[in-house]
Parts: C-alpha cells; structure tokens; sequence
C-alpha cells in the first residue's frame, strides 16, 4: 500500500537523484563525432573571407573536432587520415541567418493563413521535419542556422538538442524558443481561438503585453532552451514601445541572449533601433534613414530577400523594392547577414537549395561576391554570436568546412556546387555525396536535462 509518506521519499529520493545529475553532468555535453585519430585535409585553394584572399595548397589538421593545425607546410601525421580537397575550393561553412526548420508551409492551405501548421501538424511532426531540413541545409552548406521561431512547442530547442547530442547531422542551431508579441502574435485569429484573450496563437506566439508578461515570456523561452530572443515589434498596430523592446533587451541580457525583432513597418523599425536591438528582420520596415540609423548603431540586417526565381514568393514591383533596399543597405555599410526566412518547399529543391537560391538576390543588387561571401559567412558567425567558437577556419576553433568546385570570389554560383562538408571533424559529404552515418548514435548522454 503507497502511502503520503512513501510517496514523499520516493519523491525525496528522485530529487535528490535528479540534483546529483545535474551536479555530476557535463555542461555543453558537445558530443563529437569520434575524431581520436587525426584528420588531415589537401585544400587545392582555402579562401579566407574576411580578407577576401585565396591560398593555395594548404594543409588543415583536425582533431577532436576542432582545428589543429592550418598552412602550407603542415606536416601531416602518420597514422592521419588524409583527405584530398586539391581539386577543390575549401572555404567555412555558411550562415543563414534566418529560417525556421520547423516550419514548411504549403501553398494549401497555408498560404498566408499558416496557422493552420499548427493546427495540423504537432510539434512531434514538425520537429522530425526539422531533422530533415537541417541535414538538407548542412548538405547544402549550411553549418549554422538561426531558427527563429514558428517552430511549434519548441520543437527548435528539440532540434538543437538532438544535433548537439550526435544523434542526427544538422547545422549548429541558434533558436529563438517561440516568438514574443503582443496578443495575436502575427496572426488575426477568431475569438473562439482563445479561452479569456490569453495564448491565443500558442504554441506559433507568447502573447505578452504587459512589462509582467514580456518578462515573464522571455524568462519562458529561456527555460526551454532559447538562444536567441525573437519578438514582434509591429505585427499589430498596438505593438511594442521603445520601452517595451528594452525591456525584452534587458531581461535577455540577464540570461546573455540577443534579441531580433520582427520588423514589417518603418514606425516599427525606428522603435527597435531606438532600443537598440541587435538584429532586425525582413526589410519591409527599411529605408535610406533607417539603413542609416543602423549603420551608425551597428544593428544587424537580416532582411530575408526573396528571389525572382522563387516567383510564388514575390512579385516583380516587390522583387524590384527588396533589391534596391539591399543595395542602399549595403551602401549605407549597415552591418549585412545572409537570412532566408525560407519556410516553405519548393518542388525539386532540398531547403538547403531554396537557401541557396537567395544569393540571385544579392547578384541583382550588384554586392561584390566577397561581400556576399563575407555576409554567409563571418557577419553571420558575429551576428550568432559564434565567431570566437565556430565559423571561421582558425586553429582552436571547432572543425566546419566546406568544398566546392570554383572559387565562389570569382564566381558566387560555385556556392550551389557543394561537394564536400566537415561539421565538428566529421564528414558529412563528400564527393557531393551524404555520408551522415558517422553522426548517428542511439546512446544517452550526459547533460540531457541542461537545455
Ligand atoms: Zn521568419
């Protein structure tokens, strides 16, 4: 017979189990595909982007899935691994600064009401649909991608954490948790959505609209396992003040968090940058005083540019807009990621290709290929916040690389050709081939219970 008194020890004993755990585990628990022995990488030509330079015949080490040794006169180990790049273009993986994995909305009957992924299809199906995206995006190139809500209920933090775990590939994830605005979030659902006007648009929204609230939400996400703080600033005419987005900033900054704000009006994008927010996305909000605004600030653009050649995603006089603002962007010097905000198939494509697709935009806005190349790769790392862990090839710094034919400096397009991807020393493709196995593991690990 169970009594109050042995269910308080058994729960007394679980406790004291599950504080133990967390004392005795592993904080970061980066499982590494195992690289014990040496790697060592033949790269015919290494770019370095941020000094727009091409070496020639270099030597890269890798072990423990990290940078070991760069240069041309490495000596090579014996007992290494040799892995012949000669023939190709090695540069650091890509960086798409904005995209939701979880998210593939479809033209029915999503399109324009994608609410309805949420009602029908769970967080457990979406997050299995992440796992796919991401490795179409690392095979792609993509070592790092920032997930920025629309996930459902965290499937984000789900995702990130399968991948740091090595149960599956998939690009370093830096995820947002679900999007903070005010009630209704991007939606305009109907009354009998909610229950009391709270969580209308839960799990896609937290509505937050007091200081309790925004605090409150911010603290919600970071408990399941945010990286980054997304919140509307003017999806409704209410949306945030001045006040409320640096109160977002400052309850982020408790936990080290960024904050991006969703940005679709130019009220909405002098209020996030009187703020001081750190990244901004989409560039509906966006004109000359606004670029220049951000420039002076050093606040991110990630202005999610969609191509012409995805012509069910926008419209030539729309096409015509988002092009001349990249321009002006770039010629005001604001600070330029390259984001997608890709969430939606397009036939014959992975998501890794449709990501890919967004580098017509940036040829039309005539950006020099190493200023594209610099916005895929170190303003991506610095705008995630990774550039002193992973992203750029440096020694100490955690083994991603890709390989591609052509030297994407003269010719941005050799960055559809990707034949060869490293995440954390392991080998994800090679000869243009998947070769994920080596990345798959069943086994628990410790620091399960740290998101
Ligand atoms: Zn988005």
């Amino acid at each position: 017979m169970i009594t109050m008194k042995s269910i308080q020890s058994i729960l007394r004993i679980a406790l004291t189990f599950a504080m133990a755990t967390v004392i005795c585990s592993t904080p970061g628990f980066a499982q590494q595909p195992a690289a014990s022995v040496v790697t060592a990488i033949k790269a015919g030509q290494l770019v370095d982007p941020a000094a727009g330079t091409v070496l020639k015949n270099q030597i890269i080490l890798i072990e423990n899935g990290k940078f070991k040794a760069i240069g041309p006169n490495v000596t090579i180990p014996a007992g290494a691994e040799v892995i012949d790049l000669s023939g190709l273009t090695v540069l650091p993986g890509l960086v798409d600064a904005h995209n939701h994995l979880a998210l593939t909305y479809k033209v029915i009957p999503e399109r324009n009401i994608y609410y309805m992924t949420y009602i029908t299809e769970s967080t457990a199906l979406r997050a299995i649909q992440a796992a796919s995206n991401g490795m179409q995006m690392l095979a792609s190139g993509f070592t790092i991608v920032r997930d920025m809500g629309n996930n459902g209920n965290y499937a984000d933090t789900a995702l990130r954490l399968a991948i740091e775990q090595g149960w599956i590939p998939g690009p370093k994830i830096i995820n947002s948790g679900i999007i903070i605005g005010g009630i209704g979030g991007q939606f305009w659902p109907t009354p009998e959505m909610g229950v009391n006007g709270k969580n209308i648009t839960f799990p896609e929204y937290i509505d937050a609209d007091t200081p309790d609230e925004i605090v409150k939400a911010v603290r919600q996400n970071e408990l399941y396992g945010a990286k980054v703080i997304k919140i509307c600033v003017d999806c409704k005419p209410w949306g945030y003040s001045v006040d409320d987005i640096k109160l977002v900033m400052a309850e982020a900054a408790k936990a080290g968090l960024k904050v991006e704000g969703h940005v679709q009006t130019v009220d909405g994008a002098k209020r996030a940058i009187e703020a001081g927010i750190w990244s901004i996305a989409h560039d509906s909000g966006m004109n000359d005083e606004m670029h220049k605004l951000m420039a002076k600030k050093g606040i991110w653009r990630a202005g999610t540019e969609t191509p012409m050649t995805l012509p069910e995603h926008t419209t030539p006089e729309r096409y015509a807009k988002t092009v001349a603002l990249l321009r002006n962007a770039y010629e005001n010097k604001v600070p330029l990621t390259y984001s997608t905000d890709a969430d939606y198939y397009v036939p014959g494509k992975t998501r890794g290709e449709v990501s890919i697709e967004f580098i017509e935009t940036w040829k039309d806005a005539k950006i020099p290929n190493v200023d594209i190349l610099r916005a895929m790769t170190v303003n991506g790392y610095k705008c995630s916040e990774t550039e002193n862990t992973r992203g750029p090839i440096q020694v100490g710094l955690a083994a991603d690389l890709i390989a591609v034919v052509g030297n994407p400096l003269d010719q941005i397009d050799a960055l559809r050709n990707v034949k060869f991807v490293m995440k954390d020393g392991g080998v994800f493709k090679r000869d243009g081939i998947m070769t994920p196995e080596k990345f798959l593991h069943g086994g628990p690990v410790n620091g399960w219970n740290i998101r």
